[in-house]
């Protein structure tokens, strides 16, 4: 007698999956994964007291659930005194890539957005000291910050368009897309020679000089030419 499989229960509702906004849709993009550059601006690497690494590109990850959407206002984070911004240019994955050359890489591209890569900086430096993962540092809740998505096409060639990032107004991050160590289609070559990128990838691709602390009330606007702004307002410390 033949069976018929039904699907699993689930044991407690399906969180629902992380999506990101597409400027002026009703539709959202589906977010899978968050892939994030570290040190592709030269003077951020300097700052930080690193050289870049000219041979590759390294990596760290964000859960899709450490989105938080421009516009919000967030806790101060937990378990650190310095919470620092990074503002960052955010290559959204539409089509799958695996293994590809830096010819094929751009046609994996759906589009971009303005990301602030936020990060507990006393942890992320007490891992490097000790030699352990960053995950306390980089991967929190509300450590991924996204603007809306507008299609690449829109968007045109990533070349020296500015990125800027403000805090209370006054300008702190200022550089050229045309900066980064690694291009983007350098950065798809190689991360897809270690992943299926598939749609709903994002990739974090590293932040400019100019890094620096967050206190509660500080108001962070960033802007990269072309795309829709970023802000983000911190707020308090939760209180237990
Ligand atoms: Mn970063």
């Amino acid at each position: 007698m033949h069976e018929v499989s039904m699907p699993p229960t689930p044991i407690f509702p399906a969180p629902p999956n992380p999506v990101a906004l597409i400027l002026g849709s009703e539709q959202v993009f589906p977010v899978r994964r968050i892939f994030c550059v570290g040190r592709n601006y030269a003077a951020h690497a300097a700052e930080m007291g690193n050289e870049v690494d000219r041979e590759a590109p390294f990596y760290f990850t964000k859960s899709a659930h450490a989105l938080c959407p421009s516009g919000s206002t967030i806790p101060y984070p937990p378990g650190t005194q310095d919470c620092h911004y990074e503002m960052e240019f955010v290559v959204a994955i539409g089509a799958p890539a695996f293994q590809v050359s830096k010819g094929e890489a751009m046609a994996s591209v759906w589009g971009y957005g303005c990301g602030i890569d936020l990060t507990r900086r006393d942890l992320q430096s007490a891992a490097k000291d000790k030699r352990r993962p960053w995950d306390l540092g980089k991967d929190f809740e509300n450590a991924a910050i996204l603007a809306p998505l507008i299609p690449a096409a829109d968007f045109g060639a990533v070349g020296a368009q500015r990125i800027t990032l403000n805090l209370n107004g006054k300008p702190v991050q200022d550089a050229a897309l045309s900066d980064m160590v690694w291009s983007v289609s350098e950065i798809i070559a190689h991360l897809s020679g270690f992943y299926h990128l598939r749609p709903g990838d994002l990739i974090y691709t590293g932040t400019p000089a100019g890094v620096g602390p967050v206190q509660p009330g500080d108001i962070l606007s960033g802007a990269i030419d072309g795309l829709p702004p970023i802000e983000v307002t911190i707020g308090a410390a939760e209180q237990t």
